[in-house]
């Protein structure tokens, strides 16, 4: 109780005490007044009194109806705020009432529901629901309204005022009472239809993806590379090439590090992830039943799912690697001999002469040429000539340490490049290629016969000399070696080789 409300209450009690308790004093008489003076004095106390208690209850009405008006509008102003928060959520709210059988939806659950102004009354929402979506929200709330609670579902609804589609996310709670039956349900309604929309344009264009992926000719592969990778998906082609069997496998057991040969595979693909992917990637993989084979990987990072992923094909290029490697050794290897050809002995000489002026090493090479050859083809026919190019080759290779290079430069001439070898060291090997050549019978039509080679041997001198220049002494040392008579060894000393 407020002070104005006390005070009246004080005075009201004040004054019926006064006005009731001495009636009998106050008496008009012919006009003449013959009361006491207290009598009129109470009279005017009283009117006093009365005049304050309605001032001051106009004052109290007064200010209760300014706070009154300020709390409507303090409602007013929630109750737009709400609105507003309401109309940007696109969510309206809505409760019904089951004892009193009221239904309030609010103004932008009307919007969302597409309700015209001529649903004012409106009060059945399962009326507006699509009738393949009748069955699927009745169960959905079956639950909430036997035991309480809430239910959030999503359907169809046909607005009876515009007629069109709309996809509904509608979101409850009942609250029973105490007989357990509902006595009050309220939630609210949001449109989803453009996030439907768009997870069915997704949902499709995943299929078309999933169906051309499925008639791809060659392996692809989806990994989630949300986490520790794992593999979603695998088009028909990867369970052919990586020998899985459809039936039983699980891609998610499938061990992704048995898919390669070297230990660090794995490590290596799962690396590229961070570049977003590789490009014609070789590496040595396994099927699932151990076959090996050279695979080249392609990846694209991208969304699949809603998860980060990578799309990987892998193509199985075992067949193309071994022409490659077929090719490549054509490219660098002599045909009859087997040995490396020109071009590539040359290269060979040309990288090791480098490392030797980097590392300070010696380097000696070899030049030789089967002596009278021509007469060998005359005499015994071209076929046992290439006979005695190959047969000299092996002999040679005999004489030479494993990281020693011999290549076929010509018809019947050979050069080796011996690593780490001094001058005398080479003049050692020449003259055991030397004799062993001499030593060799060859079968030859009509018989066996036997033939020798002539040498020459120079060294990588202090100047740091091109290969080029190493092998042009080694050339005139051959050349000396021929002039003295053949089957002999020279080796470049400088101005005067000396031939033994
Ligand atoms: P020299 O002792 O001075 O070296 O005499 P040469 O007869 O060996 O010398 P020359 O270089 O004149 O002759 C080499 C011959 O080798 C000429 C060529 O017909 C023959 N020839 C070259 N390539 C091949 C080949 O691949 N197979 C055969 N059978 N003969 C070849
Ligand atoms: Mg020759
Ligand atoms: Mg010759």
């Amino acid at each position: 109780m407020n002070k104005s409300t006390t005070l009246i209450t004080l005075l009201s009690a004040w004054l019926g005490a006064h006005a009731y308790a001495e009636p009998a004093e106050i008496v008009f008489q012919n006009s003449q007044t013959t009361g006491s003076y207290d009598g009129w004095f109470s009279l005017l106390i009283w009117a006093l009194v009365c005049l304050v208690c309605v001032v001051v209850s106009i004052r109290v009405i007064i200010r209760q109806k300014s706070a009154l008006d300020k709390t409507i509008n303090e409602l007013k102003g929630l109750e737009d705020g709400l609105q507003e928060a309401q109309s940007i959520a696109q969510m309206g709210s809505w409760s019904r009432d089951f004892e009193h059988g009221t239904t309030f939806w609010s103004k932008e659950a009307r919007t969302v529901l597409g309700l015209g102004d001529d649903q004012e009354e409106f009060k059945h929402y399962e009326t507006l629901l699509h009738p393949d979506d009748i069955e699927g929200m009745m169960e959905a709330v079956a639950t909430a309204y036997h035991q309480g609670g809430g239910y959030i579902h999503e359907h169809r609804i046909i607005s009876p005022y515009d007629k069109k589609e709309r996809w509904i996310r509608l979101a409850g709670k009942v609250f029973l009472g105490e007989e357990e039956s509902p006595v009050r349900e309220t939630g609210t309604v949001q449109d989803v239809s453009l996030r439907r929309a768009a997870e069915l344009a997704l949902r499709q264009s995943e299929e078309k993806l999933r169906s051309i992926l499925e008639a791809a000719p060659y392996p692809i592969m989806i990994f989630d590379i949300s986490s520790a990778p794992s593999l979603l998906y695998a088009n028909q082609s990867t369970y052919y090439l990586f020998e899985l069997d459809q039936e039983a496998v699980d891609l998610s057991d499938i061990d992704l590090h048995s898919l390669w040969v070297e230990d660090d595979g794995h490590a290596q693909f799962t690396d590229s992830f961070s570049e977003g992917g590789v490009t014609n990637f070789e590496v040595l993989m396994k099927t699932q039943k151990g076959k090996v084979f050279w695979g080249m990987l392609s990846s694209t990072a991208m969304d699949f799912q809603g998860k980060p992923a990578l799309f990987v094909s892998v193509l199985d290029i075992t067949d193309r690697k071994l022409i490659q490697e077929e090719l490549e050794r054509l490219a660098t290897t002599d045909t009859l001999t087997g040995l490396l050809n020109r071009r590539s002995i040359f290269e060979t000489a040309n990288k090791e002469i480098r490392r030797a002026i980097r590392y300070q090493y010696p380097f000696t090479i070899i030049m030789l040429d089967i002596d009278h050859f021509k007469r060998v083809n005359d005499t015994y026919g071209h076929a046992t000539g290439d006979k005695v190019i190959q047969l000299f080759a092996e002999v040679c290779l005999t004489c030479l340490r494993e990281e020693d290079a011999l290549g076929r430069v010509g018809g019947e001439e050979f050069v080796a490049v011996l690593v780490s070898s001094t001058l005398e060291g080479g003049r050692i090997v020449a003259e055991r290629m030397r004799e062993a050549w001499e030593a060799t019978e060859v079968e030859v039509p009509g018989g066996m016969d036997r033939f020798t080679v002539s040498i020459g041997v120079s060294e990588l001198g202090a100047k740091n000399e091109s290969f080029d220049m190493v092998l042009e002494r080694a050339d005139k040392a051959l050349y000396v070696s021929k002039s003295e008579g053949r089957n002999c060894v020279t080796i470049d000393v400088g101005e005067e080789p000396q031939t033994n």
